[in-house]
């Protein structure tokens, strides 16, 4: 059977459900499949989403039963999307996009956020520590409500998002503030999202082994394979849109942060789907653009606020598993380049590692400039509207289109709304204030329905009041955990 292990230390092989419920493995590495899987397009020409997920949960996650699988994905996918393809692809000017956005939290972290909850309830059921778990997220934005709609009556398990009282939008507020679920807390913490979090990581050392606690961050890998399948989605919708012959190789550019969703396109790639090249576009913060330039990464550099602020980010956590499998396993050079980059703030690729790095990867980075004059374009020669990352991946894929005359696909990673103040700034029609007005003027300039979970946010009464100091972090925890 297929087994993971650190990427830090091969020697220490678990099961899928156990990488699952540790998150992070002991020596602090993130757990990688000790080989790729193959699984192809074989069989699946006319295959709808659940059917390929089941395929991918299958190969990636050994140790979950079928039925497991199977409720896992039902209960993440059955009727909570807003169309049944689930991850629809739309041609748009030359090219396709690829929109992960139509989940219950209009976020492309719902896609993997949906899906996690199921898999730690059901990896759960067959261990012996009988408590609960709580899972503890400090967010500063996107991942705290597709969290907690995630988790959200989810058996065994309970949530509580810490948000920053200042840096969140007023519609991001709302979609937390007035969730809704039965084993969910929110709480403001007087601060910004650095406050929140060095609190939150306070409190997680404090409670020790006192409490059974988790994380939903990306570094899970229960959280990365329910990203692989939409690529594998997105290629046999251009087979049947009649972009590409079964086998005829397809490119795509996706928006990069942490580097989990663009990971997911290479497991794909490596699984046997025909992908070309995988384009990492970075915003001004271009660490990664330098990596797959030069093969040094280098985080000693300064960090930048931007127009797409869920790609600010100066370490992308995702990246050490793609340097276990170009270094063929060799968890030895990981665990060094590991502590120079935490040492020293870098380190230099292997040379052999980087060649096969620069066999599939392309990197772009894309100024906040060009972010707003895409989104401006793109709209007025296609009608396609764009949020900022997508128009960062967007702008990537111009700047290397002819690289091999494989069609290209752009992930779209958030609905324009999520966005609407730098939507209509880049549109040249600026609304300040609030977030209401923003998505009302935006529909009224561009004719585009408000997504039915953003407008839904803001008619729910708020349940979450509630506000701490960091001091207060701890005692907040504990009494969330009360409700197990
Ligand atoms: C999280 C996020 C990203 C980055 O994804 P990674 O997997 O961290 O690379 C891009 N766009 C949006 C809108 C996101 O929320």
């Amino acid at each position: 059977m297929l087994m993971l292990c650190s990427a830090r230390d091969s020697s220490r092989v678990v099961s899928a459900p156990e990488s699952v419920l540790r998150g992070l493995a002991p020596d602090g590495g993130l757990f990688v499949p000790v080989r790729i899987p193959r699984i192809g397009i074989e069989g699946l020409l006319d295959a709808d989403y659940c059917t390929i997920a089941r395929k991918v949960f299958s190969a990636f996650l050994p140790g979950y039963s079928p039925e497991a699988i199977e409720r896992s994905i039902l209960g993440a996918y059955d009727g909570k999307f807003a169309c049944p393809e689930i991850t629809p692809v739309v041609p748009a000017g030359d090219r396709y996009v690829l929109e992960l956005f139509r989940g219950p939290t209009a976020a492309f972290k719902d896609i993997a956020l949906s899906a996690l909850p199921r898999l730690m309830s059901e990896a759960r059921a067959n261990d012996t520590d009988g408590r609960g778990i709580l899972v503890v997220t400090a967010t500063s934005g996107d991942t705290g409500s597709a969290a907690l709609n995630g988790f959200r009556d989810v058996p065994g398990t309970g949530i509580i998002v810490f948000y920053p009282e200042y840096g969140i939008s007023e519609v991001q507020r709302l979609q937390m503030t007035a969730a809704q679920g039965a084993n969910i807390s929110v709480c403001a913490v007087r601060g910004n999202f650095d406050d929140a979090q060095r609190g939150v990581k306070q409190a997680f050392t404090r409670i020790g082994d006192g409490m059974r606690l988790s994380s939903a961050n990306s570094i899970n890998y229960g959280r990365l394979v329910p990203q692989i399948v939409y690529y594998y989605a997105a290629y046999l919708s251009l087979v049947r849109l009649g972009a590409v012959r079964p086998g005829e190789k397809v490119n795509f550019s996706v928006p990069t942060g942490n580097f989990g969703d663009i990971l997911a396109g290479w497991y794909a790639k490596e699984s046997g789907l025909p992908v070309g090249r995988l384009l990492c576009a970075s915003n001004a913060n271009d660490v990664l653009t330098a990596m797959i330039r030069d093969g040094r990464y280098d985080r000693m550099r300064k960090f930048r606020t931007t127009l797409s602020p869920s790609m600010d980010i100066l370490v992308s956590s995702n990246f050490e598993r793609l340097l276990f499998h170009l270094t063929d396993g060799d968890s030895v050079c990981v665990s060094s380049l590991m502590r120079s980059l935490a040492e020293q703030g870098s380190y230099t690729m292997p040379a052999e590692a980087f060649g096969r790095l620069r066999e599939s990867f392309l990197g772009v980075s894309v100024g906040d400039g060009e972010t707003k004059d895409t989104i401006r374009s793109v709209f007025r020669g296609t009608g396609y509207l764009l949020d900022p990352h997508t128009a960062v991946a967007w702008r990537a894929a111009d700047e290397v289109r002819e690289e091999n005359g494989a069609p290209w696909v752009v992930l779209a990673t958030a609905s324009p709304y999520k966005f609407a103040g730098t939507v209509l700034d880049a549109l040249g029609e600026p609304v300040p204030g609030d977030g209401r007005r923003q998505l009302e003027a935006l529909r009224t300039l561009t004719g585009k329905e408000i997504p039915a979970p953003l407008s839904a946010a803001l008619e729910r009464p708020v349940r979450f009041r509630d506000s701490v100091d960091r001091d207060g972090i701890e005692a907040a925890i504990r009494k969330a955990g009360e409700l197990l």
